[in-house]
Order: C-alpha cells, then structure tokens, then sequence
C-alpha cells in the first residue's frame, strides 16, 4: 500500500492517480450505498435509498462524482447530486434531504494533487467506529450484492443547497443580522480558489459587509498551500490594508475552517476563531438556565479557547482529535458551542459539523456587539504560543507515552487520544495523525521558547523509547 493512501473509518484521502482512481471510488461508493441500504439502521431499510454526494473544487472533484454515481446506482441507491459545494453545507443537505447518508469528495487542507472522500452519516456527522470499518469492510468484499437493470438508483439535482445553507445562518439564534448589518463592515476575503468562492461572499454581502477578496475562482488551482496557516496568508494580509478591512477572512478548500487576519493585517492563528466564537454565543446576555455553559473541543486545541470559556463562565470540555469525537460530545452535553484549534466552529443551534460559513457570521456578530476592533479582542487575553512538530510514525508509541508519564510526572495526564500532558499555562500532545503517516507532537506556552522546549523534550524521549 501506498504511504499517501489513507484509510480511516470516516473516509479515504490519497494522491489523484496513483492512490485514487474512479474505479476505486465507484466501488467505495458502492460499498457505502449497500451499508446504506442495509446497515444503516430503520432509515435506510428497503426501497427508497437516496444519498447526497457533493464535491469540492479540487479538479478530480467532477470524475470522481461520476464514479461514485455509478456506484450507488448500481447498488439501487438514489442520487442527490449536490454538484460543486462545501462540507457543512453537504452535511446540511443529508440532514435536509433525510437521506441515508452523503458521500463528500474532499481532501480538506491538503495540497492540490490531494483528493478524497468523505462519509457522511444519516444525521450528518461523519461515520466513526463501527460503522465506517463495515464500509470499508464492504468495500473490501468482492461481492458486493450490484442491481439488476430493473432496480438501478436513479439521480436528481439539489442546486438549492448552498442558498439553504447561507439562509440557516442568517436565521441562527441570537446572531443578530440587524446589528451587524448596521456596521456595515469591509471584509477582504481569501477562498484558495476552493469552493468558499460559492458561499462566503455571498453570506457576507447579505451580512452588510462591503466585500473585496482574492482567490475566489472556483477552480480548484490553489495559488497557494490551502491550508489557512498563517505563513500563507501574506496576501490577504495585504488585501487588508489595501481596502482598510475590519478583518480579513480565509477558509479552507471544503470551507469547514477559518482564519483571521486583524485590522492591520497580521494574521491572528486560526486558534482564535474557534475563541471567538465561543465569545460571540456565550459573551453577551447570558442565556437562561446556566446548565449548558459547556464548550467542546479536541485536545489539541489552544488554551485561548479555555480562557475565553472562562471569561464567559463556561467549562471547557475536551474530547479526542477528530471532527465526530467533538460533534458527538457535543450533542451527548447538549454543549451551544465547540469545535477544533484548527479554525473548525461548531455550532449545534445549526448542526454538529465544522462550519466556516457560521465562524465568519459569528466573528462579524462579536465584532458588532464588542465594537472593538479584531486585535483588540485578541489583546484582552493572554497569548501562547504553538509549536507542532511531526515525526515519522515508528513502531508502537506506549513506550514512549510511559517515558513521558514518568519525565513530567507533575502534569496532568490525558490519555484518551495518544497522550497530553497538561499544567495551567502550557500542554504538550502526542499523537499519531489519523491522515498521515506521522506523529504529532504539538505544545503551547506562554512563550515560543517554553514550547518549543517542550517538543524537544517530547521528541526525544519519543527516539529515545
Ligand atoms: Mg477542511
């Protein structure tokens, strides 16, 4: 096997051509519509099975749709062919459709020769555990139960989708369209030419907001890394200042994550969306019934998360690295807010998956209700900074996870995903990727040179057991 395929329960993701082809993806759509169709609980039972299957702006994006369609239609899935669109907005759709599942072709942040393939369950949060190792065990089954020409799945159009999408959050709870509308904010906007082209200018007009972006082709020719870091922001950075922006705006390729560039345009870190938003929901009037001031987010995300929690009264609660850990704690806490350091806002008043179409809303609607201005928000509370490192994944790390435990026996220990060792003002998490072949090890302190000791340290107990 490849080392750039990856297999996990929740989808597929490799390089187009050598990892991926449209056989493989029509026999791995296959083997989705069938666990759809037969074990996937009542819904998907009997006749009438409809999946949602949407695609990014990646260029493999519209040959791996026509695969995947012939998969489901020869296992007698129906179709809803979302076409060119975004990951919350697919996982909107299966919810909006009621269909059986969605099938999203994406490869998120990775570069361009990326692509991949994402399962979506009947609630719209993508498939964990059992039921992704029964796809991909399907998928490995050479006899796959195919239609005969008499019960084919057939196929429809939903070209309504992303305006479905961008009408939810303009009608979420609490946002207050009036007021942000009222501040009539310029945004410079950068999309990497991925699918936020097709949502956020559109979502920020109708918020008021004067937009002036860059990279909003639809193509999928990123000009850039895709990823929203902030090394890769340069541009939008200076679209900022050229346009006078309040804030500047970047998502990622399948527009799941955001990042910010403040006033002056400097690049915050995508730590801070995720902060922000927690501020937007919880930071005004509280709500009545204070039993779920709960934020949910993933081990690895930045200590600006708790302390803004903390600013609004709440808990923070952390959960595994992996969009579905934080979905699924989410709803399990009834939690209003969560998400991932990465950039990734979760807000259930929606739906439980990554939405950077609600992160921007929220932002625009903490910006109107505070007035003040993007660094100054981030000023108000302590900074840190990360340090991640990977390291080619060796044999099993529970040697080094025990070396740890026994280097840092002051910290307090998380072992629910790898292993995080944590203290007040700093953290250090060691985990193996689920998408790549490497381990990561991630640190915060209250400085560089306090992280960065701390993935030294890490890095070589873990060459070191
Ligand atoms: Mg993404």
């Amino acid at each position: 096997m490849s080392d750039t395929l990856m297999i996990s329960v929740s989808g597929v993701r490799g390089i187009v051509g050598t990892d991926l082809t449209p056989e493989m993806m029509a026999r791995w759509a296959a083997a989705f519509g069938t666990w759809a169709k037969t074990g996937n609980g009542e819904r998907g039972r009997g006749k009438g099975v409809t999946v949602v299957v949407g695609r990014d702006a990646r260029t493999s994006g519209p040959m791996f749709v026509q695969a995947a369609e012939a998969g489901l239609a020869s296992i007698g899935c129906d179709v809803i062919s979302l076409g060119l669109t975004t990951t919350p907005t697919a996982q909107l759709a299966v919810m909006h459709h009621r269909a059986a599942g969605g099938l999203m072709f994406t490869a998120s942040h990775n570069p361009i020769e990326w692509n991949g393939l994402k399962f979506i369950g009947p609630d719209g949060i993508f498939l964990d555990g059992d039921a992704g190792a029964r796809v991909r065990d399907l998928a490995e089954d050479r006899t796959l139960h195919r239609a005969t020409y008499d019960s084919l799945g057939g196929g429809g159009a939903d070209a309504d989708a992303i305006e479905r999408h961008i009408r939810a959050v303009l009608r979420l709870p609490g946002l207050g369209v009036a007021g942000i509308r009222r501040r009539r904010f310029r945004v410079a906007l950068d999309t990497t030419r991925g699918s936020g082209g097709a949502i956020m200018p559109q979502l920020l007009r109708r918020l008021g907001a004067k937009v002036s972006g860059v990279n909003l082709a639809t193509d999928g020719r990123f000009p850039r890394p895709p990823e929203p870091l902030p090394e890769h922001l340069g541009e939008l950075g200076r679209l900022v200042k050229r346009t006078k922006a309040h804030v500047g705006i970047a998502v990622d390729p399948d527009v799941d994550r955001m990042a910010l560039v403040d006033e002056t345009g400097a690049p915050i870190g995508e730590d801070y969306t995720l902060a922000f938003a927690v501020r937007a929901v919880l930071g005004g009037k509280r709500e009545s019934g204070s039993g779920k001031r709960v934020v949910v987010c993933n081990l690895s995300t930045s200590l600006v998360v708790d302390d803004a929690a903390r600013e609004c009264g709440a808990s923070v609660v952390r959960t595994p690295v992996g969009e579905v850990h934080v979905a699924r704690r989410l709803l399990e806490l009834k939690a209003p807010i969560g998400g991932e350091g990465n950039g990734g806002v979760m807000h259930p008043a929606l739906h439980a998956g990554r939405d950077a179409p609600v992160a921007a809303a929220l932002v625009l609607a903490l910006l109107a209700r505070t007035g003040k201005t993007v660094s100054e928000l981030v000023a108000q509370s302590p900074r840190y900074a990360i340090v991640k490192a990977k390291i080619p994944r060796g044999a099993a790390l529970d040697g080094a996870y025990a070396a740890l435990r026994q280097r840092y026996a002051d910290a307090t220990v998380d072992a629910q995903d790898g292993l995080r060792l944590a203290w007040p003002d700093r953290w250090l998490h060691v985990r193996p990727s689920n998408t790549e072949p490497i381990v990561r090890l991630i640190a915060e302190a209250p400085t560089s040179a306090q992280a960065e000791r701390l993935i030294q340290e890490g890095r070589s107990v873990c060459a070191a057991s």
